[in-house]
């Protein structure tokens, strides 16, 4: 059986591997110069790097074991997670947690929340309030004030849009808290079998950043035989009569190659692979894929010369006020990601593609990002330096309220295919985690290998807000 995986992020990867432990013969096409997608690590000096904050839970026993196996129970640290909202000048723990929040906000604020949320509760009773966009799920569920604060202001900064114009979808599967009275009870009396979103252990490499995952990945899969062919992205992908047929690939000299595998899992961005055909998807299915639309990221990283910024895995920053939308300092992630009298952050700024920002230099991205945190506090003028400058153009899917008829026409086509899947968080256009993505990798290659039926939503149901 000859198999073929597009593209080299963990949901490739971690596919690509159980098939060549069943003894498949595989082969895995990537673009980037190096595996693990949006969970690969850069080394930068004497520094790690990640591409933002990125912390391994799962609740599935067989996948902490299947981490262990890959990369060894000895490379792998437990950490207590702090993550925080700075805002009002305050730092506010996220997850909210109850008796935090009652510290920190002023009392006539924490007063309005109250009386908004008896309010909305109240509308709603008469007249329900529906789940049709972002603001109304939340705002039903939080009232206007806590609403405004801890939810829509960072959402409608990261993305760039009126949360109006944002799919309940995206509050669904990212806020597991119900509501407001839910916050408190679960904040004050912790629930035995607490929601993902309160789970404050994670698992990290102890060395070489969270790609450690990846390239124990690459490693496995090269001892096995499997052939990983990096900086080569998949150029066409030629199908008859309801198969694939050949995929083409092109090499980093720039010369095209053609594979013929018996079958293709693809974990690229679906509209890239539909888009890639031959012959076309019909125009209704690329009408559909070109208006689904991504947030790209640009991560602009600073050297700074103390050994800490702050104890927080990472800090969202939702005011307008300041450009950058959350810093992440990989040192509190392991020790070993930076020496012991300096340290590195990450500040993220997400854009469209189309944005100015987008075009941002190391200098001009990192005098931003150091102007907002002098603004903020956590530097003192002269402290920072830019240090390193990397973007993601497919960081996430916009889930506008048009997102899912788009999204059923390309998957409802490729399902046409005997010999082709698509998966991961590319792959389906899903807000998902790594975990997820590791998930549906392995799901898939078991589900070619032995005939399981496949379940990506159930995978990738886990729940999580911000991310
Ligand atoms: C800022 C940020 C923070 C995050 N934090 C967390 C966290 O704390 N915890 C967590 O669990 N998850 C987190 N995630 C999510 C996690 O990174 C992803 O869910 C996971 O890495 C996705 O893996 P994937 O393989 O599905 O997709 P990707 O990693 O995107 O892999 C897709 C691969 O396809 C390749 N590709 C694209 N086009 C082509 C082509 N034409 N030919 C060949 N190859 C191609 C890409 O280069 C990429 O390597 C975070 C994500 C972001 C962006």
């Amino acid at each position: 059986m000859q198999a073929l995986v597009l593209g080299g992020g963990l949901a490739g990867l971690a596919c690509a591997y159980e098939l060549a432990k069943a003894g498949a013969a595989v082969t895995l096409l990537e673009k980037e110069a190096q595996a693990g997608g949006m969970a690969h690590s850069m080394r930068v000096g004497p520094f790690t790097l990640d591409h933002g904050p990125h912390r391994f839970h799962t609740r599935d026993p067989r996948l902490w074991a299947h981490l262990e196996e890959v990369v060894g129970a000895e490379n792998l640290a437990s950490r207590d997670r702090l993550s925080r909202i700075y805002l009002r000048r305050r730092f506010f723990h996220y997850p909210l947690v109850a008796t935090n929040v009652l510290r920190n906000l002023p009392p006539h604020v924490l007063g309005r929340a109250l009386f908004d949320y008896l309010a909305i509760r109240l509308r709603n009773r008469f007249r329900p309030i529906p789940d049709d966009c972002f603001e109304n799920w939340v705002l039903k569920r939080f009232g206007a004030t806590l609403y405004r604060m801890f939810f829509g202001m960072y959402t409608e900064k990261a993305w760039g849009m009126s949360c109006r114009e944002i799919s309940a979808d995206w509050a669904s599967q990212r806020i597991t808290l119900l509501n407001l009275a839910d916050t408190i009870k679960k904040t004050l009396f912790r629930p035995k079998e607490a929601p993902r979103t309160l789970v404050s252990e994670f698992r990290y490499p102890r060395e070489g950043g969270v790609g450690t995952i990846a390239d124990s990945y690459a490693r496995h899969l090269a001892r096995m035989g499997a052939k990983i062919l990096l900086g080569t992205p998949v150029d066409a992908i030629f199908h008859k009569e309801g198969r694939v047929t050949g995929v083409t690939y092109r090499e980093a000299g720039g010369e095209i190659r053609a594979l013929r595998p018996d079958f293709v899992v693809s974990t690229i961005p679906l509209p890239r692979m539909i888009e890639r055909l031959d012959p076309a998807a019909p125009a209704e299915v690329l009408g559909a894929m070109g208006r689904l639309r991504y947030i790209g990221i640009v991560f602009v990283y600073l050297e700074v010369g103390k050994p800490q910024v702050s104890p927080d895995h990472w800090v969202y920053l939702p005011e307008k006020h300041l450009t950058i939308h959350r810093i992440s300092e990989f040192k509190n992630f392991s020790e070993r990601a930076a020496p012991p009298d300096r340290t590195a952050v990450c500040a993220e700024i997400t854009c469209k593609f189309e944005d100015p920002i987008w075009n941002l230099s190391l200098e001009e991205a990192g005098a931003l990002a150091i102007r907002d945190l002098e603004t903020i506090g956590l530097l003192k003028p002269g402290q920072a330096k830019p240090l390193h400058l990397t973007k993601l153009r497919y960081a996430y899917p916009v889930y506008d309220l048009h997102y899912r008829e788009n999204l059923r026409a390309g998957l409802d086509y490729v399902k046409g295919f005997a010999n082709l899947q698509t998966t991961g968080r590319q792959g389906l256009y899903r807000y998902n985690n790594m975990d997820h993505s590791i998930a549906m990798g392995r799901k898939i290659a078991r589900s070619l290998l032995q005939g399981e039926e496949m379940d990506h939503h159930k995978i990738a149901a886990g729940h999580e807000y911000f991310g």
